[in-house]
């Protein structure tokens, strides 16, 4: 379980992420969803750790990892990163690439790399070099290294935009389905408001560095909160 209480950042004069607060109970997937330059990748920054707020606290099960003052550093977070660009290392085999964060007796490791990847279906592929994939691969072999080590929290940054159009929707379904089946609390950030009606639970609203509205994709889709909001979810279909 994920949870943010009054989080800010600013940059110079501007206030980038203007006190959010939300949680995210274990096993469900919420999605971050606004306009570009609206603060959504800033927000994921700070909960990963790299970077820091102003002010505002960040717990992790209960744990304070950050405010003010105390800073957990990323690595020490338990908490898995999937970003835009999900570069594997070129370097490593697909096997390696899945076992890269974990650490523990050699049978363990091997057991859940096989796991993972026969999930995705990449089994077959695992001694390739990801030079030798497509995206889709590529992406699936993204999510099993960041599913790996078993994190807590999974904070995904536009994870399916370097995608083609027609594979997008079927790795989106793929996703959530091993999302769910690991029960990994996610959030997911989007600008997309097709890809939050399709694998929210929850969604908040982001604009301006404000949650303006949060809840069930269908209430944001039936109700949204503003004629900008009713705007932004219009082009769904
Ligand atoms: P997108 O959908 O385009 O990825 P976003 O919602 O993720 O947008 P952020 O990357 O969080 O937006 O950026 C929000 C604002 O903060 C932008 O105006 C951006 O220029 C500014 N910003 C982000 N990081 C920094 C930084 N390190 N220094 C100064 N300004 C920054
Ligand atoms: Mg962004």
């Amino acid at each position: 379980r994920l949870e943010v209480r009054s989080l800010k950042r600013r940059f110079d004069e501007q206030v980038v992420v203007d006190d959010i607060s939300f949680a995210i109970p274990e096993g469900q997937v919420t999605c971050l969803l606004g306009p570009s330059g609206c603060g959504k990748s800033t927000t994921l920054r700070l909960i990963a750790g790299v970077d820091m707020q102003d002010s505002g606290e960040i717990f992790v099960n209960g744990a304070l990892i950050s405010d003010a003052v105390r800073h957990v550093p990323p690595e020490r977070r338990e908490i898995g990163l999937m970003f835009q660009d999900f570069a594997l290392f070129p370097h490593l085999t697909v096997a390696q690439n899945v076992a890269f964060g974990l650490s523990g007796p050699k049978a363990e490791t091997r057991a859940r790399v096989d796991e993972l990847l026969a999930r995705v279906h990449m089994g077959r592929h695992r001694d390739s070099y990801p030079h030798a994939l497509s995206g889709g691969e590529q992406q699936r072999v993204a999510l099993a290294r960041a599913l790996a080590p078993r994190p807590r929290i999974l904070l995904m940054d536009e994870p399916f935009s370097g995608l083609d159009e027609r594979l997008r929707d079927d790795i989106r379904d793929e996703t959530l389905a091993l999302l769910k089946d690991e029960g990994t609390a996610v959030l997911l950030v989007t600008h997309e408001p097709h890809e939050a009606m399709r694998m929210a639970d929850e969604i908040l609203l982001m604009r301006g560095g404000k949650i303006v509205q949060r809840g069930a994709p269908y209430n944001l889709y039936n109700a949204p909160v503003d004629r900008q909001a009713a705007a932004f979810f219009s082009d769904i279909n």
